[in-house]
């Protein structure tokens, strides 16, 4: 078998492979119902919330997409926390649906600065929303999203959070946190096919909603509320990757939160001194290093693109190369969802092989 050591999508455990291969059943029916649920049960005590999740049918783009279309109003001024090519992602679908962006940047590698956010908040009182990525897969950066929520907060604006990669892998207690619209995606941490995205609504992301002038048809949260009442989803599910998510979410109940969140930091810290003891360089600065993917430097010669296709033409593991201008200049280890730290030990074993073979000069 492959080793698939992306961010996304993540392997799968034989259980969850298998609830794939159940029979269609009526989505309108009392059976799903039931599932759907328990499911969203189950999801809450994830998302460590109280308040809606929804279940919607798509990748993880189609939650924010969702995020933006139920709060937002064509004009309204949004201030973008942008660290990388996903919080880019999500301005962009802002700006599309007609919101004023106000962008706030920083380095690619480097966590948001939280006393920047409270001057930008300060220096437009008009603003309406706050993006933030929790998690910026694209370079292995996680943002402090506790004391950015209290700025956020400071000043009442609302908060809307991508947490794809970061929901149920890293800690993020969202009701704690007072983030309104939570967005994370089923092929990230949840052990589960690409084909679901979940989100949490806040009681203060319904007074925007209904505010909201933004067109809306297939996204509607208040059209998701009403049928979740009944057991149904406004649209036909993804139902194969509902089976997945409902074994998926038994099987981390039965971990537990707190020791999927330890793996996953004991997973990250495995990844990261790997990396290093082989030479290379983390990209991210370290005090903010994800521990759901780590993002590693190309130095001393090392050709990734080479490095990754002899990785998976001679010992079947696949690595993430960079996006956009990160292409050739750093590679990514992905360590979410079903993943423990042998998994690591047999990527940087292999790593210490190819790197020379890969240009790299200076294996230690
Ligand atoms: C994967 C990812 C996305 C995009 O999700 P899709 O499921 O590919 O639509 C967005 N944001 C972050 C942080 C991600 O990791």
């Amino acid at each position: 078998m492959e080793h698939l050591r992306i961010p996304g999508p993540t392997p799968l455990p034989d259980e969850i492979l298998q609830a794939m291969t159940k029979q269609m059943i009526n989505h309108r029916g009392p059976e799903f119902g039931q599932i759907l649920s328990e499911i969203t049960a189950k999801l809450k005590q994830l998302f460590q919330t109280k308040d809606d999740v929804f279940l919607l049918t798509s990748s993880g783009t189609g939650g924010l997409e969702a995020a933006i279309v139920n709060t937002l109003s064509p004009g309204d001024k949004v201030l973008s926390v942008s660290v990388g090519v996903f919080g880019e992602r999500f301005a962009t679908i802002a700006e599309q649906f007609g919101a004023e962006v106000i962008p706030l940047r920083f380095e690619w590698g480097r966590a948001a600065d939280v006393d920047a956010v409270r001057q930008a908040l300060k220096a437009e009182p008009k603003i309406k929303a706050v993006l933030v990525t929790h998690n910026e897969t694209s370079t292995g950066v996680t943002n402090d999203l506790a004391p950015i929520s209290s700025a956020v907060k400071e000043f009442d604006k609302l908060l809307l959070v991508d947490a794809i990669s970061s929901l149920g892998s890293i800690n993020l207690p969202v009701d704690d946190w007072h983030c309104d619209i939570t967005v994370t995606g089923s092929q990230k941490g949840w052990m589960v096919p690409p084909g679901l995205a979940m989100v949490s609504v806040s009681q203060e992301a319904w007074q925007a909603y209904s505010k909201a002038k933004t067109p809306r048809f297939y996204w509607d949260f208040a059209k998701a509320k009403s049928y979740l009442e009944k057991g149904q989803t406004p649209w036909t599910p993804g139902i194969s990757t509902v089976f997945a998510l409902s074994v998926s979410l038994e099987m981390m109940l039965k971990e537990g939160l707190p020791n999927i969140i330890a793996r996953h930091a004991r997973v990250g810290k495995a990844a990261r001194d790997g990396v290093k003891s082989l030479g290379l360089s983390l990209f991210a600065e370290e005090s903010h290093a994800s521990n759901t993917v780590t993002a590693v430097a190309a130095s001393d010669g090392l050709d990734t693109n080479k490095m990754r296709q002899i990785l998976r033409e001679e010992h079947q593991i696949v690595l993430a190369g960079g996006q956009q201008r990160l292409d050739g200049k750093i590679f990514r280890i992905g360590h979410l969802g079903w993943v423990t730290e042998d998994d690591i030990e047999t990527v940087i074993s292999a790593l210490r092989v190819v790197l020379p073979q890969a240009g790299f000069r200076s294996v230690s």
